[in-house]
Parts: structure tokens; sequence; C-alpha cells
């Protein structure tokens, strides 16, 4: 039987792009449709997050037109890791198979037909990984790179130049759903969750009209979160810090005891005041890292929703 995909895409305040990409979706569809690859039951899933354009405006239109477009809406801007679980969890209901993709055509449309014949091969989970980053400004390439390495380190698993692109069985789903954490990094869940996984390799477009919605501050809050959501290791190098600024003070303890009882006079503020300095900085930073994930535990034990569906078009009774 030819497996239901479900192309779940969020759309963040994308009036500019959607009418350009919107097509491209549907007809990707068709095309599979017809080569007997998938089902004509096979939907394009839009997740507006919380737009304040008119990409709703947009999207129901779309849906009125053609009942091959579904969307649902949620009650306000949750983010994009937000919108896509939100997606993913509506899709999975109705779909043997989803795949993530932006809806801006970053992500290659073509890598879909390989990803589905992943899929074919008892492939469960298929990550699309860019093969290369030209398209990239020489910040991202190189900040990207300095933090997949950095991520390893630090003993997250994550895969390199992978992002929300990739297809998920409903079962993978399932697990997925398990997985209830509010600070939700979800390339970094996934290949946790196991199952049989593969790659397809895309070049990354431009996108095609409108501007990026993941500035530096974006970027570098879902870069902290990768770290403190999945591993705890910087929390273990302050305790190694804390050691060795110890035995530095025990040594210059050493030294001064020893100056005292040769009688050779010290004199040395400066000395101190730079000790004093150096110390109290650590320890803010560590306080700093420590805080982070005290606020994370926070966040956790509230059990908040992560997303409320405030409206749904076009998507199928069960
Ligand atoms: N997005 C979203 N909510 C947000 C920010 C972004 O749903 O708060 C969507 C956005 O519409 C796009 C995808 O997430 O489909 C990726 O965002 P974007 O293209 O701006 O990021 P980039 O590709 O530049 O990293
Ligand atoms: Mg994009």
């Amino acid at each position: 039987m030819t497996p239901v995909l479900y192309l779940v895409i969020p759309c963040y305040n994308e009036e500019q792009v959607l009418p350009l990409t919107s097509g491209k979706f549907k007809s990707k569809l068709d095309e599979l449709a017809e080569a007997g690859k998938i089902s004509g039951e096979s939907r394009v899933m839009f997740v507006n997050d919380g737009s304040k354009d008119s990409t709703w405006d947009i999207l129901s239109s779309l849906c009125d037109e053609d009942p091959r477009y579904c969307a649902i809406s949620l009650s306000r801007n949750r983010g994009h890791q937000n919108a896509l679980i939100a997606g993913l969890m509506e899709a999975k209901e109705h779909a043997d198979i989803t795949i993530s993709m932006d809806c801006d055509g970053q992500d290659d449309i073509n890598a879909i037909g390989q990803m589905v014949d992943e899929y074919a091969k008892g492939n469960e989970i298929v990550f699309g990984v860019r093969n290369d980053r030209s398209t990239d400004t020489w910040f991202k390439r190189t900040t990207a790179q300095s933090y997949y390495k950095f991520l390893k380190g630090m003993g997250v698993d994550i895969i390199p130049d992978h992002a929300d692109y990739r297809l998920m069985s409903s079962r993978v789903l399932d697990a997925l759903e398990g997985y209830g954490e509010v600070n939700l990094f979800l390339r970094g869940i996934i290949p946790q969750l196991g199952f049989k996984q593969s790659v397809v390799y895309y070049s990354r477009a431009e996108r095609e009209a409108g501007t990026t919605h993941y500035p530096l501050s974006k970027m570098a809050s879902l870069a902290i979160d990768g770290v403190t959501s999945f591993s705890v290791r910087p929390l273990r190098m302050i305790t190694l810090l804390g050691l060795l600024v110890a035995f530095l003070s025990f040594v210059g303890i050493i030294y001064v005891l020893v100056s005292v009882f040769t009688g050779y006079y010290v004199d040395g503020w400066a000395s101190t005041t730079c000790i004093i300095c150096f110390v109290s900085g650590i320890q803010m930073i560590s306080l700093g890292v420590i805080g982070e994930y005290v606020g994370k535990i926070y966040l956790e034990t509230k059990h908040r929703p992560r997303y409320i569906v405030s409206e749904r078009l076009n998507i199928p009774e069960k």
C-alpha cells in the first residue's frame, strides 16, 4: 500500500513567500502520487505560527481552493520548534509519513522523492543534510561549523548540516510524543529516538522572498538550548574549574606562609585585587551556567502546553 505523506510546513509572517512556494509543494505531491510512490490522500499541511501579516488569509484561501492543502493555526507565535511539533502531532493522526520543511523554498523539494524512496527501503527517519554551505554568509558558515565541533565536545549527538528537513514515520512520531520537554531542540532529540535512519543530501537554496526569522539573538538562544537540553557537561566543567582554582589558591597560601616565616615582606595589594577579580569573574560565569539549568528546570516543572491550536482548516476526520 502506498503511504500517506503529509508535508508539515511552519509559517511565520510569510505572506511574501507563500504565493511563490505553495503551488510547488502541491505539484510535488501530485507528481509522487502519479508515480505511485505516495497515496492520493497525501496533503500539504501548513502551521500558522501566530503570524501578524496576511499569512493566515493566504492559507485560508489555499485551503478553500484545494482540499490537498490543510492548515492549523496556533493561538500565538510560539517559535519554529513548537510550530513544528504542533504540525507533526496533528499530522501523525492522518499520515503514515511526514516530512517537515521550511516554507521559504530553501529546502529543495526534489529531495522529497529521495526521502520517500529511503522510507520504502525501511528507513523510518530520513535526515535532509546540506551538501554545501556556499549560500551561507562567511559568518554563518564559520559559526555553524564551530558550533557542531563544540556540541560534539559537550557530548551532544547531532547530525552536522542537518536542520529540520526530515522524514519521520508515524511510529517515530508516536515515540516523539513521549518527549514532553518545553525546551525543544528537535535536531538533538530525533537522532536519539533510534529506529532505522538514513540521510539524503540536498543543496540549500536562498530564501525565495522575505527575510530570515533567525537573527543572531535567536540563533544564539537555539545554540544554548542545544547544549543545555542535552548535556550536563558544562556543570561538570564548573566543578573542575572550581577544583583548579582551589588548588591554585592552596599553592598561593603555601607561598604566602613560606614568605611570612622567612621574613620576606609582601606588599602586593595589586596581586590580591587581581585574584579577587579573577575568582569573582569565574564565580559569576559559573552561576550563570548553573542558572541556565535552574531556569530550564523551572520551565519544565510547570508542564505548560507547548502550543494551543486555535483553528483547523481541511483537516480530515480521523
Ligand atoms: N518560523 C516559525 N515561527 C517562528 C520563526 C520561523 O514558524 O517564530 C518558520 C518560518 O516561517 C520558516 C521556518 O520556520 O518556514 C524557518 O525559518 P527561517 O526561514 O526564517 O529560518 P532560516 O531558514 O533563515 O534559518
Ligand atoms: Mg529558511
